[in-house]
Order: structure tokens, then C-alpha cells, then sequence
């Protein structure tokens, strides 16, 4: 106590202190634009721009483990020659000042920080770093800035990093593989479209930012540079910083002051923030014309699927001015009560039936000059209702307008949101604003003054809060009912898939004649020597100039913990003295016969957690649990007082009283054969979560419309799921590995697609005999053996920690002998316990480009001696501008690509994502392993010391907020079985793994992933690619299988095709080579 009181003390004297240090308004250039101190977060936010160049600063000060920075330019551009990204892109590939090709993340990944990153929205572009304590974010700064505001932009960057011709005549490049998986899904086609329907000719906000593939094709460098020189000056950036600096805000502005600005002007910018002839992108040039949509326009796309029957809608309104801040956040409000649950209006008439209509609705917001966008998407459209959906939700807003508001809803609905802005100032602090902050920069005020009405969110709470049923009627039918909009209906077209398949092919034959050998050669040549520009060796004394930072600088959040009932464990290790815990639950009731674990962290939440064993669920109930876990919130339920809620009452119960409920398999992707619980409540709210924990699982009422509802929903999300390239490789990645008895492998798309629609069925036909599933699935997963609890949160104000679980538990938990936690090793098929020569190769008409993984046996256990090596080998491997990256994404043959352990199953694997030249790609990966491994491609001490820092990051923010480190500390001790703090703990043997531990690990255990002796594959690609990598894969020695997903729901559900739950390959294949 006397601690803690005199902590506060100090804390009150330094407050003061800095108080007056910042009474301040200018720093050297920098005069203070606004300060900002909210009343509800200890969040200050003061802006600052230089009157010499015009650059503008914000810094959201705040106590936080991670810094965040964001630093955004206003990109306007008229056409769709995707300049703003491509040159995204290419500020990555080197500065004058420090003019090598990915030396900002190996520079970055040093100072604690996991690389760079960016991304091109339609009026900005914004660069991102993240670092673990503030001295290495201070270090990378300037450099950052310098490649932003000075990047080389050579033309050998331009061939790699946006487009060429490869060899062999197909087009490539790092942005025309990102694009070429794009460009023609459903999602990028209609919002194009809407685009071009909303906004008037002369917009930018018309233009494709990301670049069309026909406009990349003829796009030069001489015209990005061109953009550069417009739209990259410093009076259209801002730095934007969220965290804790050293030396607080001065720190930040001196950094700038000193390494920065001198740059700018001695290139001549000294005109201040607004230099003659400079217009502000989109508020003082034509996009800032945007009108009221004038009448209803109703638009029809066609996008490329084999399944012909689910479409999408958008509808697009246009709502009010930006600076309106009160009017939007009830226009936020308004989506959330029409469309946030079971139980809401649009839900209940057009999701929760027997026929869905569609299966979400997500009203949406886009800011924009002049006016916001409002888009209302509409998820899996039966091909047949789209004609008829836009009305038959004007006339259901309509009678919402007729008929009023339910008041206590909305009134549950705004302190639910208040509820969720509190959690997510917790866990993410500052960083909850970064997207206001980057708003105010690009359409604000100048002088700072809409920066506070643009974050006082919870005043604007107070004052929706006492608004009538009238005020919310006349906002709803000002925006979305009276209106005329823009819908725009997108329709899947099998034709139109086998067109672009047909087209592209032609246009590439073509493009190969008309090249000739000899154009070819050309190609290849211009290719050969970008690359060989790239590989350019980054000087070593540049690298080591730049100092890695002390991990003590960090500082952890402390993570008090204790167990409860049987099979106690706690691992030796690093830990928190956590005898103020144990006192305190001690003298609440008496000890539990059922497992608990209580970790405390500082909190205004607590969240209850139940991992329920699926390891004695028998296997043909297991594809089943997707449905169990899509209905738990929403079925009637018997409370343990008596009371019988129906659904609607549940939703609505749940909805009032916590902050957030899920439930899912295992956490963060480990465990998945446990079925997981969690809510999330204020902390006066944990005797009713725990109780609701206790009612849910034990008294819910398996009805049989709520359940038809729920497997009407999963199955018409099926057909927008399989077309996206990396679940479909997933789900088949998991078919080939794991067997029966994997929860997962039975609940991914291409099993459920198989068996929903059977449930369908013997739902109709014998529904008694599928509720009794549901009941034996609920018999299996609360077996006393396999139970375990997790409280995460503020345990040390909760009035009774204990012996709630003692009253809500004691009848239905007895004493029993807990089994070892569920691991995905027990359920590996016989191709995943020796993986090899296996291939498995899915043509998928709706992506152009390639996914794929390739997997070999890996180290299994969560204490490997050999992890450490292996962990930092993977980080070698994988940071950003490291080797994969640059041998296979800076050959412009994938987006992405990557090493991976799963050290549950045993698996180690390589992918590759949206690749547009998969076996270029996958040989390219081999190259650099034996590269490295027999040391032609030198492993220097730099990239070492990046990976080893890089990790820490990692570490830090996988415990930067109080929620994630109590949970961590859950997961290492409940359910890994090692010390509370084991990753920190790691740090330290991370820090012992010398160069040749790498070597041997990449030769060992990496190298075999690309001998198809001890490896397997599987694939998901384009149909025009997959005889072509078929024959090549063959060619290399493995077994190829071949996949199509083209049988239709119907087909299915008539029984046509038969399960695949009994053969890793099994398939609707049509008659194709499967050898
Ligand atoms: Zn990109």
C-alpha cells in the first residue's frame, strides 16, 4: 500500500514537471498546432508543424510497450495508371542518402522493430513501423523519411517491384502479381464500379489507386517519378507517432528538427505549409465536387465463378459532411442496432430464416471530401433475390421509420459501443486514434481545431443517449430511406471465368510472338540486370553503425497468477511474485475441485474462458462443431434460476451485459482441438459471465428452427469462402495431413461444403436424430476430464473470485482426472506423420494466381531444445527484405513467401501467396536454401543481429496489452505446460544461437522441404496454370492429384458426390489425371 501511494505521488510531481516543460508552443521550426488532452484517456495529442517546410508532426504520448508511427501522404490521382502504389512500393527500394534496396528493414528489424510496412488507400498512403521501445524508432526515423521524401526510383526497381516480362512472355512483377489476385474479385470489381457511379467525371476519387494490370503494362517510371516530385513534399506528409518517447515530445521534434528538416531545405522546400500554386489533394481541387447521388442507378457487374449461386450487393449512399462528427457517429450507431446481432431488424427479417437472403449486412463508412460515403454491403445474395433485395430493404427501413425505434435496444446498443471503446483504449491505447489522426491530416482544418471533436467520441455517447425514438427515425430516413442511391449487383459468371481464361491465354501467345526469340532474350536480359542492381551487397559498417537497443529498455507488463483443482503445473521459470493472488483467492470460499487459472494484470475488464477437450468427440460429429459454435450465442437457454429465455431474449441479455462473447477453437491458432468460450465483461459483471458461461454450455435448448436458421447461414457462406484461394488451400493442406479425428481438418470449406448441406437434409428428414448430435456432442465436450478455465483480467477487485466457480460448477464438475491437453500431432494422417511425394493440385476459377505450401516434418513440443536455433532461423528467413523476401518476392514472382512452424503437429512448411510464377517461385526457394547452406549466399553476422531483434519485437507485442499477457500467461502455463513467461524466458537462448546452429538447422530441417522425397504439396492455382504445374511438379518426382471445387450446392446436396472424410484426396475431380 505504502508503495503504491508513493508511486503516485511521484507520478503526480513528474506529470507536473512535464506539464510545464510542454507550456512550450514552438520547438526550434515546429510551432504547436493544437493540443489535445480528452477527459476519458490519459491520451495526449498535441500537433506541431514547421513553419520552414511546412512538414506536420503528431505525437500521441501515451505509457505503452510498442511505438507506433504512421507516416501519410495525400495521393490524388486522376487516372488508374496505379501510381500511388507503385510507388508505395518503390520507397522501399532505397534512399539517396542510403541507396540500397531493403536496408530501411534490415536497419528497422535491428532497432526491435518486425520491418516496414505500407498501404494505398484512395486518398493516401501511408508508411508504417513498429518498434519494441522507443530508441530504435528515434534511430529509423530519419531514415524512413528519407526514402519516402528521396527514394532512388530507379528503373531496375521499377522492372522487379512493379512490372516485367518474365522469359518466358508472361507479365510479372511484385505490384502485377498483387493486382493480378485482385483485380477481378467480386470485392475489387464492385467497388470500382460504385466508384465510378458515385463520383462525377474529373474525380480522382474515381481512379483504381492500386493500378488496373492493362494500365501497370504501360506504365513507366518517368511518371511516377513525375508523381513523386507533386504529391511527396514535405507540406503533404505527417509524421504521426504513437507512444512513449524517451524524452517525450521534444525527443521526437529534436530528431526531426536535427536530422531531418536541414535535408528539406537545402532541396528547397521553404515556402511553408502552403506554398504558392499548391493545391490541398481533393479539398481544393475537383474530387472535392461530389454531389447528392441525383437518382437511382442500378449497376450489374459480372465477376468469374464456376458456382453460379450467390452474388453480392452494394449499395451505395452519400451521407454528411466530414466535420458532422455528431451525425456520424449516430449514423455508426444506427448500422450497429439494424444489423449487430441475431436479434436485429435487418437480421431477423432477412438472415435468421429458413431461406436466408443474404448472410450479413455491414453498414459502411468511407470518409471523403465534401460528403462521407455510406456503402451498405450485402454478403451471399441467392443469384435469384439480388433483382428484389435492394427494395425489400428500402420498404423494411421504411416501416423502421413508420413504426419507431426500439428505445431500449438502442439505449443497450450506445453503452455496448461505450463498453468497446474502453476495451479498445485499453489494449490498443493511442493507437485507437490513429485513423482520426490521419483524417484530420488530410481533410481537417489547418489550424488543428477539428482534431478534439474528431476524437471526443464518448461526448457524443452522451448526448445519443438521450435522443428519441424521432431523431433516430428522421436520421434513418434522411440517409437511407428518401434518398435515391447507386446499387450496384454483382452476379457470378461461369462464362465469364472461362473468357478471362481464354483471353489471357491469347493475350500472352500473342505477347509471345509478337516479342520473337529475340524480345524474349531482351526481356530476360533488362530482368538479370535489375536484379543483379538489387543484389547490390549492403555495406556492413552501415548496418553496424546502427546501434540494436538494450531489451532491458522494454518494460513488461507483470502478470500475477495462480492455479486451481487438480493436474496443478506450474513449470519453473521467470515469474511474478504472485503471493498478493493467492492471499487474496484464499480468502474467498474454498479451494476448487475443478481446473482454474486466475491471472491478474491492472484492468478495467475481466474475461472467463473454458477450453473444452474435443479429443473423445466421436469423429462423425466432429464436421458438426462449426454449427454448435455458429448457434451457442443463439439458442434459447434454461437458466440455472429457472427463468427460460427464448434467443431473442439470450442475444439481448448477452448484448447488455458484456463487452464481447466468442467462442472458437483453441487461441491463436494452437489447440484447435479444444472448443473455446470466452466473454468479456466490466469487472462488476464477472458473477453473471461466469454464470452465463454455466448456462450456455449446459442449458441450451437445441431447437430445432434456431438450428435450421444457423445451417442455412453456414451454407450460404460457402460459396463466397471457396473462392478465396487461401482458405481453399488450407482446408485442403489440412485434408492431406490430419485425419479423421482433426476438428479442424472436419470443419474446413471443402469438407463443409460437403456435409452442411447433408445436415440440411437430415434436419428435414429426421430432425429429431440431428438434435440429438447437438446433445451428444454437448454429453462429449463437458466430460469433467477435459474442462479447463481461464480467468484473464483485474482478478484482484472481483468480489468473488472463487467461489462463483464453486456455486455456478459444483453440480455438474465433479473431481475428476484431467487429460493432457488435446495436441494436433495425435491427429496427423499417415501422409503427415512421413510426409512424401504427395501433391495435390486445385484449379480455382476465381484466382488468377497461385497459393501453395509445401510441408515436411518439423520439430514437435513447446520446449525443443532445437527451437531456438529454428525460431531464428525462420526470422532469417522471413523479415521483411530478408532472402525470401528478396529472391522471390523481389523477382516479382509472388507476393509473398514464407517458412513456418507448427510445433503442435510437428510441421514445418513453406508458402507461397498470390504468386504469379509458382515453380519459378518454388525453385527460387530451394536456391537460396542451398545457397546459404553451402555457403554461396553468404549468412552475414547483421542479418543474425535482425533476427534476433526482429523476435523481440514479436514477443513484446504479443504481450503488449493487459489482456494478451494474461492470456499468454494462460496459454504457457495451462495449456503449453511451460513457464508463465517462456517467451520471454526464450529471449535470453535466442540470444546464444550462433551462426553455424543456423546452418545446420536450414540443412537439416529446412532443405527437406524441397525434396519431394520427404515433402508434400498442395496447390491452388488458376485453371489455365494447372496442367502446367501438374506436369512440372510430376517432373520433380512427386505424385500429383488433381482437384476441382466446381460441384454446386445443389449437385452436393443431392448426394451426388460423395464425402471426403475417409481419403486425404478424395474429390469431385471430373475425370481428371489423378497419379
Ligand atoms: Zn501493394
Amino acid at each position: 500500500m505504502l508503495a503504491q501511494s508513493l508511486r503516485r505521488v511521484l507520478n503526480t510531481h513528474l506529470r507536473f514537471q512535464t506539464l510545464n516543460k510542454r507550456m512550450s508552443s514552438t520547438y526550434a521550426n515546429f510551432d504547436l498546432v493544437k493540443r489535445v488532452k480528452l477527459g476519458f484517456t490519459d491520451v495526449e495529442v498535441s500537433k506541431w508543424r514547421s513553419r520552414i517546410t511546412g512538414l506536420s508532426v503528431v505525437h500521441l504520448d501515451y505509457e505503452a510497450p510498442i511505438v507506433n508511427g504512421y507516416f501519410a501522404v495525400g495521393t490524388e490521382i486522376f487516372n488508374d495508371s496505379g501510381c500511388p502504389h507503385t510507388l508505395e512500393h518503390l520507397v522501399f527500394m532505397g534512399s539517396k542518402k542510403y541507396p540500397f534496396k531493403g536496408i530501411i528493414d534490415q536497419l528497422a528489424n535491428r532497432g526491435f522493430s518486425n520491418g516496414t510496412n505500407a498501404w494505398t488507400d484512395i486518398d493516401n498512403t501511408v508508411y508504417t513501423v513498429s518498434t519494441a521501445g522507443g530508441q530504435g524508432f528515434l534511430q529509423i526515423l530519419p531514415i524512413y523519411v528519407d526514402h519516402i521524401l528521396n527514394p532512388t526510383l530507379t528503373n531496375a526497381g521499377f522492372v522487379t517491384e512493379v512490372h516485367h516480362i518474365d522469359p518466358k512472355g508472361h507479365d510479372s512483377g511484385v505490384v502485377y502479381s498483387e493486382m493480378q489476385g485482385r483485380q477481378n474479385t467480386s470485392g475489387d470489381l464492385m467497388a470500382l464500379r460504385l466508384q465510378r457511379l458515385i463520383n462525377p467525371e474529373g474525380s480522382a476519387y474515381r481512379s483504381e489507386t492500386g493500378g488496373l494490370m492493362e494500365a501497370l503494362r504501360e506504365l513507366t517510371i518517368d511518371k511516377i517519378r513525375r508523381y513523386h516530385a507533386t504529391y511527396y513534399v514535405p507540406h503533404n506528409v505527417s509524421l504521426i507517432v504513437a507512444g512513449k518517447l524517451s524524452d517525450g515530445t521534444n525527443g521526437l521534434l529534436s530528431v526531426i528538427q536535427n536530422q531531418i528538416e536541414p535535408t528539406l531545405i537545402a532541396q528547397g522546400y521553404n515556402e511553408g505549409p502552403h506554398p504558392k500554386g499548391w493545391k490541398r489533394p481533393f479539398l481544393e481541387t475537383s474530387s472535392a465536387q461530389r454531389g447528392p447521388i441525383r437518382e437511382t442507378i442500378t449497376s450489374t457487374v459480372e465477376f468469374p465463378e464456376k458456382d453460379e449461386s450467390m452474388g453480392e450487393l452494394v449499395i451505395g449512399f452519400i451521407g454528411p459532411p466530414p466535420d458532422e462528427y455528431l451525425e456520424r457517429e449516430a449514423l455508426d450507431i444506427l448500422g450497429t442496432y439494424l444489423t449487430s446481432s441475431p436479434v436485429a431488424p435487418l437480421n431477423k427479417q432477412f438472415i435468421e430464416i429458413e431461406h436466408p437472403l443474404c448472410t450479413y449486412f455491414y453498414f459502411g463508412e468511407d470518409t471523403r471530401a465534401t460528403f462521407v460515403d455510406l456503402p451498405v454491403y450485402v454478403g451471399s445474395v441467392p443469384t435469384g433475390e439480388l433483382d428484389k433485395l435492394p427494395n425489400l430493404l428500402k420498404e423494411c427501413l421504411g416501416r423502421i421509420v413508420t413504426e419507431g425505434i426500439d428505445m431500449t435496444r438502442m439505449s443497450m446498443v450506445i453503452r455496448r459501443n461505450r463498453r468497446q471503446l474502453w476495451s479498445k483504449l485499453e489494449s490498443s491505447k493511442g493507437d485507437t486514434f490513429s485513423g482520426t489522426i490521419i483524417t484530420d491530416f488530410l481533410l481537417g482544418p489547418q489550424d488543428g481545431s477539428g482534431l478534439l471533436p474528431a476524437m471526443n467520441e464518448m461526448a457524443y455517447y452522451d448526448t445519443l443517449e438521450k435522443w428519441t425514438s424521432d431523431q433516430w427515425t428522421s436520421l434513418l430516413k434522411r440517409y437511407y430511406v428518401d434518398p435515391p442511391a447507386v446499387i450496384v449487383k454483382g452476379i457470378p459468371s461461369a462464362s465469364l471465368a472461362d473468357k478471362l481464361e481464354k483471353d489471357e491465354k491469347e493475350r500472352i501467345a500473342s505477347q509471345v510472338a509478337k516479342l520473337g526469340p529475340e524480345g524474349l532474350a531482351r526481356a530476360a536480359e533488362v530482368l538479370e540486370k535489375s536484379k543483379a542492381e538489387h543484389d547490390r551487397p549492403i555495406p556492413i559498417e552501415i548496418l553496424k553503425s546502427f546501434p540494436v537497443p538494450d531489451v532491458k529498455s522494454i518494460a513488461w507488463i507483470p502478470v500475477q497468477s495462480h492455479q486451481e483443482g487438480n493436474s496443478r503445473s506450474i513449470p519453473a521459470g521467470r515469474t511474478t511474485d504472485s503471493s498478493e493472488l493467492m492471499k487474496y483467492i484464499r480468502t474467498d470460499g474454498s479451494p476448487l475441485p475443478f481446473f482454474v487459472e486466475f491471472d491478474h494484470v491492472k484492468s478495467d475488464f475481466v474475461t472467463s474462458h473454458v477450453f473444452l477437450s474435443l479429443a473423445t468427440l466421436p469423429n462423425r460429429l466432429r464436421p458438426l462443431i462449426s454449427a454448435y459454435s455458429a448457434s451457442f450465442f443463439s439458442l434459447p437457454v434454461q437458466r440455472e434460476s429457472g427463468h427460460r429465455l427464448s434467443h431473442e431474449e439470450v442475444v439481448n441479455a448477452l448484448d447488455n451485459e458484456t463487452v464481447s462473447y466468442d467462442t472458437g477453437l483453441g487461441v491463436n491458432s494452437y489447440f484447435a482441438d479444444m472448443f473455446r468460450v470466452s466473454i468479456k465483461v466490466e469487472v462488476e459483471q464477472y458473477q453473471s459471465a461466469v454464470q452465463w458461461l454455466k448456462d450456455l454450455i449446459y442449458g441450451a435448448e437445441f431447437d430445432k428452427e434456431r438450428i435450421q436458421v444457423t445451417l442455412a447461414k453456414l451454407q450460404q457462406a460457402i460459396p463466397e469462402m471457396k473462392r478465396d484461394g487461401h482458405t481453399v488451400m488450407s482446408a485442403v493442406w489440412t485434408e492431406l495431413l490430419f485425419d479423421e479425428r482433426s476438428t479442424s481438418r472436419a470443419n474446413g470449406v471443402t469438407s463443409q461444403m460437403d456435409v452442411i448441406p447433408k445436415l440440411i437434409k437430415q434436419l428435414q428428414e429426421s430432425p429429431d436424430s440431428l438434435l440429438k448430435d447437438f446433445e451428444e456432442i454437448r454429453k462429449h465436450i463437458t466430460d469433467p476430464s477435459g474442462v479447463r478455465f481461464a480467468v484473464s483480467g483485474e482478478v484482484l477487485s472481483l468480489e468473488k473470485p472463487r467461489s462463483i466457480w464453486h456455486d455456478c460448477f459444483r453440480n455438474v464438475l465433479p473431481e475428476a482426472n484431467l487429460q493432457p491437453v488435446p495436441l494436433a500431432s495425435r491427429t496427423l494422417s499417415t501422409v503427415g506423420k512421413k510426409p512424401s511425394k504427395k501433391a495435390i493440385v486445385v484449379s480455382l476459377p476465381t484466382i488468377e494466381s497461385t497459393f501453395a505450401m509445401h510441408t515436411t516434418k518439423g520439430i514437435e513440443g513447446f520446449n525443443e531444445p532445437r527451437y531456438p536455433a529454428q525460431r531464428v532461423a525462420l526470422e532469417i528467413l522471413n523479415a521483411t527484405e530478408s532472402f525470401l523476401w528478396r529472391y522471390i518476392r523481389g523477382s516479382g514472382l509472388a507476393y509473398g513467401a514464407s517458412v513456418s512452424l507448427d510445433n503442435e503437429s510437428g510441421l514445418l512448411s513453406f508458402s507461397l501467396y498470390r504468386s504469379s510464377n509458382y515453380m519459378g517461385a518454388f525453385r527460387q526457394g530451394a536456391l537460396v536454401l542451398k545457397g546459404l547452406v553451402d555457403g554461396s549466399i553468404p549468412l552475414e553476422d547483421t542479418a543474425l543481429d535482425a533476427a534476433k531483434s526482429s523476435i523481440v519485437y514479436a514477443v513484446t507485442n504479443g504481450v503488449a496489452s493487459p489482456g494478451r499477457a494474461a492470456l499468454a500467461s494462460f496459454t504457457n502455463q495451462a495449456l503449453k505446460g511451460v513457464s508463465q513467461y517462456h517467451n520471454v524466458d526464450l529471449l535470453e537462448k535466442y540470444e546464444q544461437v550462433t551462426k553455424e546452429d543456423i546452418l545446420t538447422t536450414l540443412r537439416d530441417d529446412f532443405l527437406p522441404l524441397f525434396n519431394p522425397d520427404t515433402s508434400v504439396a498442395t496447390v491452388v492455382t488458376a485453371p489455365s496454370q494447372a496442367d502446367g504445374i501438374s506436369q512440372q511438379l510430376a517432373g520433380l518426382g512427386f505424385e500429383v492429384g488433381r482437384r476441382t471445387l466446381e460441384a454446386s450446392a445443389e449437385e452436393l446436396a443431392a448426394g451426388e458426390v460423395d464425402s471426403g472424410s475417409d481419403g486425404e484426396t478424395e474429390s469431385d475431380t471430373e475425370g481428371e489425371d489423378r497419379r
